[in-house]
């Protein structure tokens, strides 16, 4: 038997609480219509809109057994009546079922309640019903909303969470700073960067994290964050209150900001071991390649020396000493490439006279140049070009050009020498009408041991370039293959 009704009782309980589960909730549902209509059995099926019928959600507690279908189409004959009518009574002998759909005004029928009584329903329990049917509807609408919004607030929780794990752990600093300026996430690698150390209280002023800063780091860093603070992202480098050098890069979010902080300590530290590991690639490159240049020069030396030994005429003898005085300087050239190349340039700088200096290394090579059948073209302005340099390597770097331009005519011709004055300081001009370069050829230049000669060592212009980068000036060279080839240094220093 029912229990007898109280209505209260009925909408206290058909208001969902957060703290109940779904599926206590579908049961009470189902136990407040049973009670309502004096039934045997309610079930309570709720709308699936994905498979258009409804499933069943709750069933009220019974006595004996029931059978029921787990879901209903929403094209069933007795939905559709009693979508039309209100509720449908579908009478059988012994038993009575009633369709009784529950529909909220914006989303039409939610839910439907299916009873069963051993006799015909009283019109009193129907009358009960209609006036409950809204009420039940609209609570049913409002859990289904609670219980969506609950399990997206968990979620986002739950990201959240995860969000912090990942943070909590990560090398890099992250600070989250709200629109006023004040911190909203951090992580622990942030802190330490910018040694704070201890607790602090979440949304403090961003000015805490400045306060162990040095000086100008704290110029640079507060810096950083008012231009992201003010719409505008930026990047920069400060050094952390022990010594490390970090990188900052303050990036505009949500009218706030994001900074994040990187430890470039670990970084420099491997960009060093690279370059040292290219260097010493380059030593084992040169090491090679200086065996193998000076096994030939070694093998005529040897063959000279052992006519030399083996002659008794002078004249002869002095013939194959020319030889081997020629291979040797061929070797003292070869080896003094290499060292310059292996060794860093240390410019003890004095007071030079390039037109001076130009001059005398012309003056020098001046057989050779002869022997070559170069004819010069030399040209210098009328003040003394003057530059703070070292007068050695200055030279080398002006004979391996001319060396180059020689090479670069082997029937002979023109070189053209010039040191002018230019507004950024001193221009030497070293200029031949040889064979040229392809833009191939070009795009290699600077390589080291790219050389397209048989005895070339591809250092040359390796040390020129490393000469006039010590005395801080600029280097070019112009190439058209079959035109020749203009080769530009300029130094900075003045003219007097
Ligand atoms: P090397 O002279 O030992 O080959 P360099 O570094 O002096 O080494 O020159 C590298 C390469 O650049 C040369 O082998 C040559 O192909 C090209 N090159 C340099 N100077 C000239 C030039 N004046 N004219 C044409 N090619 C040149
Ligand atoms: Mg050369």
């Amino acid at each position: 038997m029912a229990e007898p009704l109280h209505e209260d009782s009925v909408i206290r309980a058909l208001a969902w609480n957060p703290h109940q589960s779904q599926d206590d909730y579908y049961s009470i549902v189902a136990n407040s219509w049973k009670q309502l209509l004096a039934a045997d059995i309610t079930l309570l099926y709720l709308f699936a809109e994905e498979t258009s019928s409804f499933l069943l959600a709750g069933a009220s507690d019974r006595e004996g057994g029931f059978e029921w279908v787990r879901s209903i189409r929403g094209t069933d004959e007795r939905v559709l009546q009693a979508a039309l009518r209100g509720f449908v009574e579908d009478q059988q002998p012994g038993r009575t079922v009633l369709y009784w759909p529950l529909s909220t005004p914006g989303a039409g029928a939610i839910a439907l309640i299916v009873a069963e009584k051993s006799e015909p329903f009283a019109a009193a329990a129907i009358a009960k019903a209609r006036r409950y049917a809204q009420t039940t509807a609209s609570s049913l609408q409002h859990a289904r909303m609670l219980t969506r919004l609950a399990s997206t607030l968990a979620a986002e929780r739950d990201q959240a969470q995860r969000m912090n794990a990942i943070l909590q752990t990560l090398t890099l600093g992250v600070i989250a700073l709200d629109a006023h300026g004040r911190v909203r996430e951090s992580n622990p690698a942030a802190y330490e960067l910018l040694g704070l150390t201890g607790t602090r209280r979440s949304r403090h002023p961003w000015e805490q994290l400045v306060s162990e800063l040095p000086p100008r780091s704290l110029e640079t860093f507060s810096g950083c964050i008012l231009s992201a603070l003010n719409g505008v992202r930026r990047r920069d480098e400060f050094t952390s209150p022990d010594g490390r050098p970090v990188c900052v890069d303050a990036i505009p979010f949500a009218g706030g900001a994001i900074l994040v902080l990187e430890d470039l300590g670990p970084r420099l530290e491997q960009e060093r071991e690279l370059a040292r590991v290219k260097r010493l690639a380059e030593i084992g490159q040169m090491t090679a390649a200086i065996a193998h240049e000076l096994r030939n020069p070694l093998t005529s030396i040897r063959g000279a020396a052992q006519m030399i030994t083996s002659e008794r005429r002078l004249k002869k003898a002095r013939e194959w000493a020319e030889v081997v005085l020629e291979e040797v300087a061929d070797l003292e050239r070869l080896c003094n490439e290499f060292l310059d190349f292996a060794r860093p340039v240390e410019v003890a700088p004095e007071e030079v006279n390039l037109a001076e200096l130009i001059e005398e290394v012309l003056a020098h090579d001046e057989p050779y140049l002869r022997q070559a059948g170069i004819r010069v073209s030399y040209r210098r302005g009328k003040r003394k070009p003057i530059i703070m340099g070292d007068p050695v390597r200055l030279s080398q770097a002006v004979r391996n050009l001319i060396r180059n331009a020689v090479e670069a005519m082997p029937e002979g011709g023109c070189l053209t020498v010039s040191v002018t004055k230019s507004p950024k300081g001193v221009r030497v001009r070293i200029a031949d009408e040889g064979e040229g370069m392809t833009e191939e050829q070009l795009s290699h230049l600077f390589t080291p041991f790219y050389t397209t000669k048989a005895n070339g060592t591809g250092l040359g212009l390796c040390n020129v370039k490393k000469t006039v980068e010590a005395h801080r000036g600029s280097m070019s060279v112009e190439s058209r293959r079959g035109k020749g080839t203009t080769v530009t240094m300029i130094f900075p220093g003045g003219t007097t």
